[in-house]
Parts: structure tokens; sequence; C-alpha cells
């Protein structure tokens, strides 16, 4: 998304040609992170072999990827996926980078718990709240319950066998987002979906966009293609 890299304004700049151009040898294909994360979560690490999950980052920004029937979705324009701009709010005033309101972005990323916070990084908030300040505190309740809704939306929506939750967040504060995604999907989803998924944490963690990247390579330099139909 183009309001997430500072400077880039065109958003139809071909890079993946103008980089291969430059490079002058191998080919060169563009997609999104969180793409590459759930190939290489579903190739071989905690999504491994199932053909419906759902992968969900909780980090700088929210973002996600979503596979069903053994496919990466898509959508018409290659957009599909962008969990983090779900709207989970009424609340006009929790305006996102988007150009929308009430996304859970705007409640639970990184960039936006430190902002609303004052501070340059989220684990001070975290570590705030840890120590019983109230307005942390707040700020953390409410990107638990956007987390939450998320949840249950993906749960009700999309009926996955698994979500799983990566990025620097989760990672560290498990407690406040795997935990409440899953009270949240276990209190209110739909019973059926509810009793098929699990939340699980990244089991490639800090490496799964690279990992993920690799493999997608391998596989389209091959023809295999099974995640790009
Ligand atoms: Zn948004």
């Amino acid at each position: 998304m183009t309001q997430n890299i500072a400077g880039f304004v065109d958003a139809n700049f071909p890079m993946a040609a103008r980089l291969a151009a430059d490079l002058g040898g191998p080919p060169v294909f563009l997609d999104r992170d969180t793409v590459m994360a759930a190939i290489g979560e579903g190739t071989i690490g905690a999504a491994k072999g199932l053909r419906d999950f759902v992968y969900i980052t909780v980090s700088t920004g929210v973002g996600g990827a979503i596979v069903s029937g053994g496919r990466m979705v898509r959508g018409v324009s290659n957009t599909a996926g962008e969990l983090g701009h779900f709207p989970v709010s009424l609340d006009r005033d929790v305006r996102c980078r988007c150009g929308s309101f009430g996304c859970v972005e705007a409640y639970a990323a990184g960039r936006n718990l430190a902002e609303a916070y004052g501070v340059a990084d989220a684990s001070i908030v975290y570590a705030n709240a840890a120590a019983g300040d109230d307005r942390a505190s707040a700020l953390i309740a409410r990107a638990e319950a956007a987390l939450a809704n998320l949840a249950v939306g993906v749960v009700n929506a999309l009926n996955p066998e698994r979500i799983v939750v990566g990025g620097s967040i989760a990672e560290h504060e498990p407690a406040h987002v795997l935990e409440p995604m899953r009270r949240a999907i276990a209190e209110r989803a739909f019973k059926v979906p509810a009793a098929a998924v699990s939340v699980v944490p990244s089991m490639l963690r800090g490496d799964v966009s690279i990992v993920g990247s690799a493999l997608a390579a391998r596989d389209r330099a091959s023809g295999k293609g099974q995640w790009f139909l």
C-alpha cells in the first residue's frame, strides 16, 4: 500500500519490471509480505498442509492473507486479505492511514498504539500497562477488543481451520493478542466454525516472510503455481 512507504506516491509504479531491468538477470515477482508469510506457514510452518487458514500479523501494522480451499484468496485486484483494514468500530474519530476509520489497524497496530500513547515504541505501552498505568491499560484493552472483533469476523465469515498469528507484537505479547482472540471466538463466534478453528502463533516468526518468499520464488520459477493461480 503506497501510504505505508513514505514518499512513494505512484501506486502504478512498475517496480518488478524496473527491478528486473536493473538486475539484468533473474525474473522478479512482487507480492505482499503477508501473502509470502502465509505461503511460508502453509508450506513448512504452523499451517503446514492445511487448505483453509488465515495468517494475521500484528506488528507495526496489522495485515493478513487468506487461504481457502488450498488457494490463496487474491480478489479481482490482488488486494484480498488486507485484514488490518477490516472496520471493527463505528467511531469516526479513530482515523486510519488508509483513509477510512475504525480499522483494526487503527487500534491494534504497534505504530498506532505508540502514537496514541505518545511514545516511540509500542513496547513502552505494554510495559507501562503491566506496571499499572491506566492510560496504557485502556489503549491495550481497546487493541484487544479490536483484535477480538476481527477474530470473530474471520471465523464467522471464512470458517478457517487455523488462524496463524505472527508479527512482533503477537510474538512478544501473546496474552494481549492471541488470548483475546481465542476468548472472543469461544464466547461469541458461531459454534460450528468456532469448534473447528485454532489460533496459534507463527512458527517461522521473524523469518516468516523471507522464508515464504524463497518458497514462492521456487514455485514460481518451476511453474508449479499452487499459490498463484
Ligand atoms: Zn485502514
